[in-house]
């Protein structure tokens, strides 16, 4: 099998297995408790806080556990606005956000707030002078991701965030695809809140964190019994907590060699399919890009019949397209970058990964382009 859909999810890194077997089976303390077995439960969650908070430059008391990156964009959300109730009720963020954050916006619009959805440009990118412009006296939160799961762009969250800064207003950014993959330092990017999921660096499922900037105090989403210092109740996921630790030691004690070698591969992957297939199109910027990731669109195709030729072939891809039946529902993304529903509906999203080597690549590329000449969408001339 060969895999190449990591911005869905990566496999369990078996370093990160390996941290986190003792605590499904001897190590099975609660960390509440007041004796030693419960001490040491404790003191693995604590060493996972300190890597997790390595990862995005934090502090670990920055650092809140949760379930993974949609609670932590829920909470990121949600949990500001008791305090900033004073100041207004007006939240900017973009068209292109995860769904986590797109319909928190929108239950948040149904209970009385006012949203201001920022168009990318055909990109993907959000510019900072379209926060300058949509800013207004009771904004109280503005919610950009760092870096898009369908087309890899990544945002110029630092200039937002010095801007935002200065004028007060809260920031939150969904780094979920950034954690890992590129460099993420919360003091750099002048952000308050930033959410990251840890099946996406090499933890395992069910398992995320909020960075909270510390001079900010956060209202909890979920009440209890007072677990991390009473912000998110509940018996901690210990293993998983372990192991989404130990796999964010692993992405930033590698990140630099990943990104070179995943990008080199990403990048010969885009300019031999770019070389064989007519009228093949880019989607996102070619720039300011995730290294890993790869989303394209073929006039003429299917991208249904495409993945499931590529599914018989033993390669995982996915795509984010229309039906041409018109019964499922588009990409927004896509949309919002203006794609075409034509090319929308041949849309491939191929994210790498770093155990991708370059004779999966070569297979991958054969793939589709037999797929295609078999469809007659490119003439058979072009096989080498
Ligand atoms: C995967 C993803 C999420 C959701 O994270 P989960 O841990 O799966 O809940 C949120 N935002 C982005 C950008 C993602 O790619």
């Amino acid at each position: 099998m060969i895999y190449m859909d990591h911005a869905a999810t990566t496999a369990l890194h078996p370093s990160a297995y390996k941290a986190m077997e003792p605590y499904l089976q001897e190590q099975y303390g609660n960390p509440s408790g007041s004796y030693t077995l419960s001490a040491q439960a404790k003191e693995a969650v604590e060493w996972a806080r300190m890597q997790a908070a390595r990862l995005i430059g934090a502090r670990p008391e920055e650092i809140y556990f949760t379930s993974g990156g949609t609670e932590a964009d829920n909470w990121a959300l949600r949990g500001m606005l008791w305090q900033t109730a004073p100041k207004g009720r007006h939240l900017i963020t973009s068209s292109i956000e995860h769904p986590a954050v797109g319909n928190t916006c929108r239950y948040l619009e149904q209970m009385g707030y006012e949203v201001t959805w920022l168009q990318p440009d055909t990109d993907g990118v959000i510019h900072p002078e379209q926060v300058r412009q949509a800013v207004r006296g009771d904004t109280v939160l503005v919610s950009i991701m760092m870096a898009n799961n369908e087309v890899g762009t990544i945002e110029p969250i630092r200039e937002i965030g010095r801007y935002l800064r200065n004028k007060n207003i809260l920031f939150h950014t969904d780094a979920v695809q950034a954690c890992g993959q590129i460099p993420v330092d919360v003091n750099d990017l002048m952000v308050d809140l930033l959410s990251a999921s840890g099946h996406k660096f090499g933890g395992p499922k069910g398992t995320g964190f909020l960075y909270v900037r510390k001079e900010l105090s956060i209202e909890p989403l979920i009440f209890g019994g007072g677990q991390e210092r009473g912000g998110r109740s509940g018996t901690e996921n210990v293993a998983g907590i372990v192991g989404l630790g130990e796999a964010a030691r692993q992405a930033a004690g590698t990140l630099p060699y990943r990104m070179r070698n995943v990008q080199m591969l990403r990048n010969y992957m885009l300019h031999r399919l770019e070389r064989e297939i007519p009228g093949l199109q880019l989607n996102g910027s070619r720039r300011r890009r995730l290294p890993c990731n790869l989303n394209i669109s073929i006039k003429g195709a299917d991208s249904r019949e495409m993945i499931g030729a590529m599914d018989k072939a033993g390669i995982c891809v996915s795509a984010r397209s229309a039906c041409s039946s018109g019964k499922l529902p588009g990409s927004h993304v896509l949309t919002a970058l203006l794609v075409p529903e034509e090319y929308q509906n041949g849309t491939l999203r191929i994210t790498l990964g770093s155990e991708n080597t370059k004779e999966e690549v070569d297979y991958v590329i054969k793939t589709i382009l037999e797929f295609l000449k078999k469809k007659k969408i490119i003439p058979d001339k072009y096989s080498k």
